[in-house]
């Protein structure tokens, strides 16, 4: 059927003059919002047609129809009523839509009704009831200014449900790269570019598109094109709307300001370019009066603890690595104490952007501290938030025009509990605890005006009056007064009529067509009064009416239609007074949020005994007990034994560390070797989660944790296919190991994980040790590299600040059992077959490897250490001798040489009492 509509369609060309008026009408508002599924109203429903119709259908399994008895006009439609549900439906899939409404009654227009586009909603636009409290919706926008420092991304963000509009910019060579990442982080529903960008004969270099383009050429453009395909939902616009010059009057007259200097933008063209067009587009799409984007705020990745896409991914710091995946894998879950949605977000955002001054983080411990240390406070505090709401997206919605006089309520209400919350602050001494507490707005008379205003228990919404208290305007309590006195005297005088008829089952009822009006049964029909005016004959009932029912219907109506029009008037005028103080109301929820933050990183503290960490600026990483907040949390949750503790002491020679307490030698890089399945990669993600934990001001799971503050985190963890954008493991793995050799600092904490497994054994064990080198000599960066190429040990040897660890395992019972222990040395096996039999491998399969494996291992082992040997060699020769030429070497030498035919029993007892000797030294 729907192939049979798509073929009618594509054969029968509708011209303008076949169409009839209203579908003229609609091909008019389509090629308005050609990007768009256009919702026509027509009546009780919204129609889709053609190509919108097919999509719908399917998207919506809706049934498809036509509106002509050619079929050249695919149809379907929603009722109005429930139209919401599909809108989100089609949002939440990535679409763009086009409301067009009827702009006057039917009853009343001449000709056809006009109709006009009054909404158009976009994934990143329309605000998704079904959002949950601690996500935001991001609508992005991505810009490049071509410069001579290698360029500008500009970076611009909006979540409209609260209003948070913020934008960044990266330059230089690597610009375009760190803007894609930070797109990767916050992952928007929505991403605007310029349609220049997205021109594929615009990334060739020279083409003449280019040219057109002022000569944008961003690095690694068709890189840069692929990752904005990650974003389901990409938005084209013009070139001209990211110019400087469309952009910044825009804004400064958004924000009436004569200059975007003084909100930190001097200097950051991109950034404004990328703000420019949310701020354009926004006005497009209709999204009212935009009253509540009060700010725009420039931020720097620079300034707090960097963590690229991967690392977030890698390290499920917010997300879980697979989507199928219960969310109970990743370090929010395990952090979130907070009660306030306010919290919540800012609890995510605090996890993706840790601080790096030491000021920040340990004001923050202070506050922890104090609060963790103090049961009853703690209490009073967390109660206090009990039932807070969330500030941002209920003036969200009053912004935007959508809040009910309930939600306008709930705003006030959660209003009303702030005193206690800044009661409960004011009990601590802390300095940041002061700091909050100092001029907390609780926003009283904004409170008061509105649960003084509306009712109790106000309706949903403000359409048919109901919510306005008495006592608030005369004239309304005049007008509800009429109405109830014109409702009473119906009721009398239905009960006069009934004694004036005789008809004890007379009634006066009323509908919405026919106003009131006296209705009898059929059989008592001929015993109404003669001045009865009988209006209609139904089955059982005759219906009647009198000049004084009509005059009393018209006072009533006409009352009651004046006061709903009176109630939407005060509380439009609610709604100005709550807007009028947004900025006020989105600073008093900030500071709930960070009050909800502090308040639930002590509660966790306090629950789970964690620590303070001690932050300082020298390069030391100092893990002793740790335990992986996650795997601890899920193991005790599940009842599966108890997390081991491990320790770990690096120290990296930072050339800024003033204390002077960096030992020479002490090591920066640690080699872990040890069993699959032995916790190497679980060491390697505590340590990270350790110190992003402690950047963000949190108390830790360890017994003591020392940390030199971190500039960046990388991670190379894991394979992952990336098929789509057409790279294999190998190259996703390379690619993100050239990242971080050619951007991290002494500074940085790097994980590597099975670097090199994806190729060729030799291969890879080639790139994991000049890897190794390299990170040791050059990056010198505090570094944790988990391996199973053994041979890398042998490095400890040369490299002074490397050291060996292994995972411990016990051999008993012909099986092994995990310890899970970190503890120094290299170990000498990976049992990867002893793991393949404990996850079910058949037994023959099992015993085959085994003896494969011994022939490998006395093969290979004489190979590598030979060319162990000589790639020392190349640089220490005198190493070698006593590195690579151990003593059971020379043993096997001399066995090998032996011409055991010319030899004597008694020679060859006497050789093997020698070699026997030797070996016992
Ligand atoms: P492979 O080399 O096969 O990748 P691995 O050495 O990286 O293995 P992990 O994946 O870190 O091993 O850990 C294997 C399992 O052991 C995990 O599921 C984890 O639950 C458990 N485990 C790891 N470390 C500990 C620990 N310290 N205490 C208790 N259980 C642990």
């Amino acid at each position: 059927m729907i192939e049979d509509l798509q073929q009618g369609h594509e054969r029968t060309e509708v011209t303008d003059a076949a169409l009839t008026p209203a579908m003229r009408q609609y091909r008019s508002a389509k090629q308005s919002y050609p990007d768009t599924l256009l919702f026509f109203r027509m009546g009780d429903f919204y129609e889709l047609f053609f190509e919108d119709a097919v999509t719908a259908s399917r998207e919506l399994q809706l049934t498809l129809t036509a509106r002509d008895k050619a079929r050249a006009v695919p149809m379907c439609g929603v009722p109005y009523h429930a139209a919401e549900g599909y809108l989100q439906r089609l949002l939440r899939a990535g679409y763009r839509v086009a409301v067009c409404e009827q702009m006057e009654d039917p009853k009343l227009a001449k000709g056809v009704v006009k109709r006009e586009v009054t909404r158009v909603l976009t994934p990143g636009t329309a605000l998704d009831p079904g959002l949950a409290p601690g996500q935001s919706c991001w609508l992005a926008s991505i810009a490049w200014v071509p410069g001579a420092a290698g360029g500008c991304a500009g970076l611009s963000m909006i979540d409209l449900s609260t209003g948070e509009f913020r934008a960044t910019e990266f330059s230089g060579n690597e610009g375009w790269v760190r803007a894609l990442d930070e797109l990767g982080r916050l992952r928007p529903v929505e991403l605007l570019y310029s349609e220049g960008l997205g021109d594929a004969a615009a990334a060739k270099p020279g083409a003449a598109t280019q040219m057109d383009l002022g000569g944008v050429s961003p690095p690694g453009r068709e890189e840069a094109l692929h990752a904005l395909e990650s974003v389901r939902t990409r938005t084209a616009l013009e070139i001209w709307v990211f110019h400087r010059e469309h952009a910044a009057p825009l804004l400064e007259r958004h924000f009436k300001v004569q200059s975007l200097d003084g909100m930190g933008f001097a200097g950051h063209e991109a950034a404004v370019a990328a703000a420019g067009a949310v701020l354009e587009y926004l006005k497009r799409t209709k999204q009212g009066a935009l009253e509540h984007l009060d700010s725009l705020r420039f931020y720097e990745r620079s300034t707090c603890l960097e963590l690229d896409a991967v690392t977030v991914r890698n390290l499920e710091l917010v997300d879980p690595l697979f989507t199928a995946e219960d969310p109970h894998t990743t370090l929010l879950w395990v952090l979130d104490a907070c009660l306030t949605p306010m919290g919540k977000r800012l609890l995510r955002a605090t996890l993706l952007r840790p601080a790096k001054d030491l000021q920040t983080i340990r004001a923050r411990q202070d506050a922890v501290g104090e609060a963790a240390a103090n049961l009853r406070q703690r209490a009073e505090l967390r109660r206090s938030l009990e039932g807070v709401l969330d500030l941002e997206r209920l003036l969200g919605r009053v912004a935007l025009d959508s809040a009910g006089p309930r939600e306008v309520l709930a705003l006030a209400r959660t209003l009303a509990r702030l005193p206690g919350t800044a009661a409960a602050v004011g009990m601590f001494t802390a300095e940041r605890w002061v700091d909050l507490r100092l001029d907390f707005d609780t926003l009283a008379e904004v409170e008061e005006r509105v649960s003084g205003t509306l009712q109790e228990e106000p309706p949903v919404t403000a359409n048919d009056g109901g919510m306005i208290r008495a006592g608030i305007s005369a004239e309304l309590d005049e007008l509800r007064e009429l109405g109830q006195n014109g409702r009473q005297a119906i009721a009398a005088m239905e009960e006069r009529e009934r004694a004036r008829s005789g008809i004890g089952s007379l009634k006066i009822r009323f509908n919405n067509v026919f106003g009131y009006y006296l209705e009898v049964t059929r059989a008592n029909a001929r015993s109404v009064p003669p001045d009865y005016q009988r209006t209609q004959t139904l089955v059982n009932a005759e219906r009647f009416t009198l000049p004084e029912l009509k005059e009393l219907e018209t006072k009533i109506l006409h009352a009651q239609e004046h006061s709903v029009e009176i109630e939407r008037r005060l509380f439009a005028e609610l709604r100005a007074v709550v807007l009028a103080a947004a900025g006020r109301v989105r600073a008093t929820a900030r500071r709930v949020a960070e009050i909800d933050l502090l308040g639930a990183y002590a509660e966790q503290a306090a629950l789970y005994g964690w620590v303070r960490p001690e932050v300082d600026a020298s390069g030391v990483l100092e893990i002793v007990g740790g335990r992986h907040p996650v795997v601890e949390r899920r193991m005790e949750e599940m009842g599966v034994g108890r997390f081991v503790p491990n320790s770990l002491s690096l120290t990296a020679p930072v050339e800024t560390d003033a204390s002077g307490d960096t030992p020479p030698r002490a090591p920066s890089l640690a080699l872990i070797t040890g069993p699959n399945m032995g916790g190497k990669s679980t060491f390697l993600r505590m340590t990270a989660l350790l110190a992003v934990m402690a950047q963000t001001g949190s108390y830790v799971p360890a017994e003591r944790l020392r940390l030199g503050l971190i500039d960046r985190i990388f991670t190379r963890i894991g394979a992952s296919d990336n098929v789509a954008r057409g790279r294999s493991t190998f190259m996703v793995e390379m690619t993100e190991t050239a990242a971080i050799l050619n951007s991290a600092t002494d500074r940085s904490l790097v994980l590597l994980d099975e670097m090199g497994r994806g190729t060729a054994t030799y291969d890879g064990l080639s790139l994991a040790w000049a890897t190794v080198e390299h990170l040791h000599n050059s990056v010198r960066a505090r570094a944790l590299f988990a391996t199973h190429y053994h041979e890398l040990t042998l490095l400890s040897e040369r490299l002074e600040r490397l050291q060996n660890l292994r995972v411990t395992i016990k051999e008993a019972g012909g099986g092994i059992v995990f310890l899970h222990t970190v503890e120094t040395g290299a170990a000498s096996k990976s049992y990867g077959i002893e793991v393949a039999r404990l996850a079910g491998l058949p037994s023959a399969v099992i015993e085959r490897a085994r003896a494969v494996l011994r022939v490998h291992e006395r093969a290979e082992s004489e190979q590598i250490r030979e060319a162990a040997g000589r790639i020392a060699g190349e640089t220490a020769p005198a190493l070698q001798m006593t590195m690579f030429t151990p003593l059971s070497q020379r043993i096997v030498d001399r066995i090998g040489a032996l011409d055991v035919d010319a030899m004597t029993p008694r020679e060859a007892l006497g050789l093997l009492a020698e070699l026997q000797a030797e070996l016992r030294g």
